[in-house]
């Protein structure tokens, strides 16, 4: 059998494992922020019959350039934003690739502020772009002297921000962006896949955009908009960055059939954004629920919590799926990251959270406590035991 050694695959890929949330069929799934909620049937509805009417006309392209779903992304956004300001892909990732494409690639690098993203980096090496591992200060945070100092010393090609950031939860400060946009020598990227479920009063990148023509806003209907299988993501930025895309990108990339659905769906917000504030509920009580058990939880600004359950993560994501709840382990030693979905499933996840703390094995009794203590106790030190049971593990990306 041929593995994938035996192949003449790019050096720098050599190695490497792709991104990969595992898609298991367990009864609470809180691993990939999605949307928890169906969508609403009237959506489903409308959705169809715009499907349905471009049926007819698939033996022709679709519309190259997405013009009327461009117009209505721009108008969903607002900010005096116009279909030259928007470009969709399938996916704020591969938007994010079309811009590394087009921006970075050999002999260029890109920054981003780990932990974020985990997408960022995996995206600029396929596009052979060199990635910088920037990092953060304690507790996450990252304030804008630590990040200037970290783009002077790079001259990255790409910045690459993450507001509310993933895996952490919390909302950019503005300081830092403003600071970034001035000290960055090429293009900085803000990943705001998360805005929709931000705080009242927390700024967006996008009143920036006039003045910043190397600022690139990305968002995505994958979250809020509960479209995670429609596949469409979208930037706003200065139309010369738009016309920069069109030179990288596929033609025809978006399909009538996506065209269609996103339309329909935007067509149909109010009602598929419906669920955000009840989604934001769910983030608080989780919070609430994790401190209340004396648990350290980062503050969210987004649809998911970052919680730490001691030593080894994996023992604990181990544990709490056995207990039919899937959350994600991002690769970020002695912490967990799970979904704000509907109330049932808080209610799930928070009691999965105290049955795990009894079948943790542990040399210590206290398990899995929200302390330093953590989960190993009194247990065994040095290399960290590996999870229990046979696969599946998660792969530690984001
Ligand atoms: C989920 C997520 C995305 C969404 O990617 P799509 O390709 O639009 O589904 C983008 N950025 C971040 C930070 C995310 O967490």
């Amino acid at each position: 059998m041929t593995s994938l050694d035996d192949l003449p695959i790019r050096d720098d890929l050599r190695g490497r494992r792709p991104y990969g949330a595992p898609q298991l069929d367990v009864p609470v799934r809180l691993n990939t922020n999605e949307n928890s909620y169906p969508v609403p049937e009237p959506v489903v509805e409308a959705i169809g019959k715009a499907v349905a009417a471009e049926l007819r006309d698939l033996n022709r392209y679709p519309d190259r350039d997405a013009v009327a779903l461009r117009a209505d992304l721009a108008d969903y956004l607002g900010h005096g934003l116009g279909t030259g300001n928007v470009w969709a892909a399938n996916g704020s990732n591969e938007v994010q690739q079309q811009l590394l494409q087009v921006f970075g690639g050999p002999g260029r690098t890109a920054l981003g502020f780990t932990p974020a993203y985990s997408m960022h980096p995996l995206l600029a090496t396929g596009t052979g772009t060199a990635w910088r591992d920037g990092n953060r200060g304690p507790d996450f945070g990252l304030t804008a002297a630590d990040a200037v100092a970290q783009v002077r010393e790079h001259r990255p090609d790409l910045v690459f921000l993450c507001s509310p950031n993933n895996p952490t939860g919390t909302a950019l400060d503005p300081e830092v962006l403003d600071a970034v946009l001035a000290e960055a020598p090429g293009m900085v990227v803000v990943d705001e896949a998360y805005a929709e479920f931000a705080r009242p009063g927390t700024p967006t990148a996008l009143a920036l955009l006039p003045g910043h023509p190397r600022l690139v806003v990305t968002r995505t209907m994958s979250k809020a908009f509960g479209f995670a299988g429609g596949r469409l993501g979208y930037l706003a930025a200065d139309p010369a960055v738009v016309d920069a895309v069109q030179l990288v990108r596929l033609p025809y990339h978006l399909s009538a059939l996506t065209q269609a659905a996103a339309r329909a769906a935007l067509a149909h917000r109010d009602l598929l954004l419906g669920t955000v504030e009840a989604i934001k509920e769910q983030r608080d009580r989780i919070v609430a629920g994790l401190r209340l058990r004396g648990r350290r939880v980062a503050d969210s600004d987004a649809n998911f919590v970052l919680f730490e359950v001691g030593d080894d993560e994996r023992v604990a994501w181990r544990a709490l799926l056995d207990h039919g709840v899937l959350v994600r382990d991002v690769g970020l030693p002695g912490w967990l990251r799970v979904t704000a979905g509907t109330p049932q499933e808080t209610d799930a996840f928070l009691t999965a959270i105290e049955a795990a703390i009894e079948s943790v094995p542990t040399g210590s009794d206290s398990g899995l406590t929200g302390s330093d203590s953590g989960l190993t106790g009194s247990g065994p030190t040095g290399p960290r035991p590996a999870a229990t049971g046979p696969a599946p593990t998660d792969s530690g990306t984001v």
